[in-house]
Order: structure tokens, then C-alpha cells, then sequence
């Protein structure tokens, strides 16, 4: 986000919106009480903002004119209305602005910066619009610009399963009902045989609201409907919305889910799905994968020692260092209290051993965690690993571990791995 433009003509709202969005944002505001000055900042400033706040009613400009003259620069617009009736209303909307706040409402800076974080998270949300009429798709597309979605476009219901398909990131669509060849609620069914709720959203529209459409629509798998009739942008924008939110909750469900609260790193349950899928795409393509099973020495001794709470922050230590070690296509878990497996693409066995060798001694020079009295503390880890691809990701992780059981009885802090080196 850039600098942010705000035009409001009352001292005391503007001078509380400048501030309040400042410290949340951390980037300037400019703050101009009227068209004159705004007319001078633009041209001052050209290309600088992203995003403004205006007042509709201003000394200078008392039916919104600073609204065109801002839209005018491509920046995203945001209204404070002190009224709002329908005329002021559907003049609003009519400019094309992303959403507009009423002023005497207490939470409606608050509003705004909520308002502002979403249309960043947009930016990062595909949309596919489905329909053959090129009006239809017009109107939706320019909507969502307006909320800086990122679109895409299809003229029918086969063009749009073959660009899900190629565009899996896609979070919503909203499809047209009557369409040549497949109908929208028929297009719907098909998505939902392969996008789940979890992932997908879809908004079905439709001309009128005739033969229960709306019904026919959520029946076949759309999570909402739009009826063109009594289209309202606001509802549009509350409709769309609602889907996009609802996707994100179950994403921080999901990753919540995922992740070993400790340390961030991934659970025990999400290791086996991953990881399954991870050795079925290395199988399939011919591509090697190691699974790596890690163990703190006497960590019992560690918690005996100096407390439980030491002992979570030398798992933390842990969990940070196996992060930093890690490749991006690694999958990097906690599978028990001081145990860790890595799952690791790629690497022939003498890279694999050569890597976790050269971590083991990282581990063992730096210290976990300073004590009390500022003292470091230094540990050790032992480490298993399976550098063959197995059949199933049990029996690699079976080896790995009894290849760490191997290294605990050899002395601890020492990495052994399944077959002498020297084999590849
Ligand atoms: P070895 O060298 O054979 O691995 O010995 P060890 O003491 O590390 O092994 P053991 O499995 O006997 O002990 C693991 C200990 O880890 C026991 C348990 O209390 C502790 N532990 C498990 N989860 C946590 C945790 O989340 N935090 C802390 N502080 N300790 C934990
Ligand atoms: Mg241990
Ligand atoms: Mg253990």
C-alpha cells in the first residue's frame, strides 16, 4: 500500500481518522479539507496514492465532486457520508466507489481500516466470472476491480472447468445461469465434483427470479445467488464478501489444525496427509525422497534439570533451526514432544546424510536456549534417515526410526542412515 489520501472537512474527524489509520497502516496520510487543496496535492502528487478517503459533502464541493475528480486518478475510493438517503446513496455507488462509511456511526473508522485490510487480501483473491453475455460479465468484472479482485473470464460452462483446472488458486465464481451448452446450476454440479465448499465459492446469477433459480442454484452447490432484477451493488459487494470470508475462516481452521501450536511447525496429523502425497508425486514422476526422524538427547534430563519451560524453549530453538535448515517443497513436523520428521525431496543418500550431518553440529555448537544466570545451554540430537523412497510413507518413517534407534545406541549425537554410504 501507498500513501493515503484523506479529504474531510470537519477538524476533529479528520484529525481522529489520520491518526487512527496511520498507527494501523504505518504509512502517511495526507489530509486536505477541501477540492481547492485537493486539486493542488494531485497535481503535486500524482501517482502517489493508493487508496483515498473523501468526504462527499465539502465547503467547496457539496455533492460529492471530489469523488470524480479523485476516481479520475485511478485511486481506490472510499465515501464518508454524514447522510445518507437514497439519492446520495445511488450517486455513491454510481461512481464507482469501493464502499462508503457513515460518518456518525462510532465504529465507522474502524469500518474503514477493516475495510482497507480486505481490499489488500483481494488483491491476492482470483475470481472467475462465467456467463456469454458480454454485458453481464462487463458489469460483474468492473465490480470487482473496483474491490481490486483479480479476474478472470469465461464464456461457458466448458471454457470454465478447462480454466479452474489450469487456475486452481481460484477462490470464487460466479457463473450466469442461462449460458449455450451447460446451464449455470449444471456448471455448479460439475465444479462440485471436484471443489469442495472448503476451497471454492460460487455466486450464481440469474436473470429473474423464476422457477426457484435461486433454490436450484444453492441445490446445485452454489453458496449464494444474485437475481439480476434487483441487483443492488451493495448487496453484491456484501454477497461477495460473505463467500470470500467465509473461505478465510476455514483456511485459519485449517491451519490451525495443521500446525503444532508450540512450534509452529507442521502436526503429526497433517505430516501423514501431506506426506502421502508428497511420496505419491515422487513416486510417480521417478523422484527421490529422504524421511528424516530427529530426537533431542536426554531431554527428559533437560526438563529435570532447569523446568518444563526450559524445555519448551529448546524445542522452540529446535523447530526454528530445522525451519531455517529446510527447503520449500520440505515438510518439516513435530511428530511427538522432542521428536521431529522431515520429509525432503530431491537429495541423493550423500546429500541427504551430508545436510544432516553438517545440522547436527550446527545443533550441537549452538546453544538451545540461555538459562537464568545467562549461561548457555548446549544439546545434542540423534538422527535416522531413510534416503530410499518406500512403498508407504509408515514404512520409510519405520526405517528412519530405527535408524535413530541405531544412532541413541551408538552413543547419541550422531546421524545413521538406512544402507552403508557409497551406494549412489
Ligand atoms: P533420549 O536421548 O533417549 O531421547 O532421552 P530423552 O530423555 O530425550 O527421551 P525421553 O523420550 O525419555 O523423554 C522425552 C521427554 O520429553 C519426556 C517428556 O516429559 C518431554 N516432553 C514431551 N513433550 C514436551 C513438551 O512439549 N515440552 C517439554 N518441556 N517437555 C516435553
Ligand atoms: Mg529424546
Ligand atoms: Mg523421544
Amino acid at each position: 500500500m501507498r500513501q493515503i489520501l484523506l479529504v474531510e472537512g470537519s477538524n476533529m474527524f479528520g484529525r481522529l481518522a489520520k491518526a487512527k489509520i496511520e498507527k494501523f497502516f504505518d504509512i502517511p496520510v495526507f489530509w486536505t479539507k477541501t477540492l481547492a487543496e485537493t486539486e493542488k496535492l494531485l497535481a503535486m502528487a500524482k501517482g502517489n496514492f493508493s487508496m483515498a478517503l473523501l468526504d462527499f459533502d465539502l465547503p467547496d464541493a457539496p455533492n460529492g465532486e471530489v469523488i470524480d475528480r479523485v476516481i479520475a486518478e485511478g485511486i481506490t475510493t472510499f465515501v464518508f457520508t454524514a447522510e445518507l438517503n437514497d439519492e446520495v446513496r445511488n450517486s455513491v455507488w454510481s461512481k464507482k466507489v469501493a464502499d462508503y462509511i457513515l460518518k456518525e456511526d462510532p465504529n465507522s473508522i474502524d469500518y474503514i481500516i477493516a475495510a482497507m485490510r480486505q481490499l489488500a487480501e483481494n488483491q491476492e483473491s482470483l475470481v472467475l466470472v462465467v456467463g456469454d453475455s458480454a454485458d453481464y460479465r462487463t458489469l460483474v468484472s468492473e465490480l470487482l476491480y473496483v474491490r481490486k479482485f483479480r479476474v478472470l473470464n469465461a464464456t461457458d460452462g466448458k471454457s470454465a472447468l478447462e480454466i479452474l483446472s489450469q487456475h486452481p488458486e481460484v477462490k470464487l465464481v460466479i457463473t450466469d445461469f442461462v449460458m449455450p451448452g451447460m446451464d449455470g446450476c449444471t456448471l455448479c454440479q460439475k465444479i462440485r465434483e471436484k471443489y469442495r465448499h472448503d476451497r471454492l465459492a460460487i455466486i450464481g446469477f440469474a436473470a429473474k427470479n423464476e422457477g426457484n433459480i435461486g433454490a436450484r442454484f444453492i441445490k446445485s452447490g452454489a453458496n449464494d445467488f444474485i437475481i439480476r432484477q434487483s441487483f443492488l451493488v451493495e448487496e453484491f459487494y456484501c454477497r461477495v464478501n460473505h463467500c470470500m470470508e467465509t473461505l478465510s475462516l476455514i483456511g485459519k481452521i485449517r491451519e490451525g489444525a495443521n500446525r503444532d501450536f508450540l512450534t509452529g511447525l507442521y502436526s503429526r496429523r497433517y505430516f501423514f496427509d501431506a506426506g502421502s502425497e508428497l511420496l505419491r508425486r515422487c513416486r510417480e514422476s521417478g523422484e527421490r525422497l529422504a524421511c528424516i526422524m530427529l530426537d533431542i538427547d536426554f531431554f527428559k534430563k533437560v526438563n529435570d534439570t532447569f523446568g518444563h519451560d526450559v524445555g519448551d524453549l529448546v524445542i522452540k530453538n529446535m523447530a526454528r533451526m530445522l525451519r531455517e535448515d529446510s527447503g520449500n517443497r520440505d515438510i518439516v513436523a513435530r511428530i511427538g514432544g522432542e521428536e521431529f520428521c522431515i520429509l525432503s525431496p530431491g537429495g541423493t543418500k550423500r546429500e541427504v546424510v551430508a545436510r544432516f550431518e553438517k545440522l547436527r553440529r550446527k545443533i550441537k555448537e549452538t546453544p538451545a536456549t540461555k538459562l537464568q544466570d545467562k549461561r548457555p545451554l548446549f544439546i545434542s540430537t540423534s538422527i535416522g534417515i531413510c534416503s530410499e523412497i518406500g512403498d508407504s510413507l509408515e514404512r520409510m518413517m519405520k526405517i528412519a526410526d530405527e535408524c535413530l534407534y541405531k544412532a541413541k545406541e551408538g552413543g547419541r549425537n550422531r546421524v545413521e542412515a538406512w544402507e552403508p554410504l557409497g551406494n549412489n
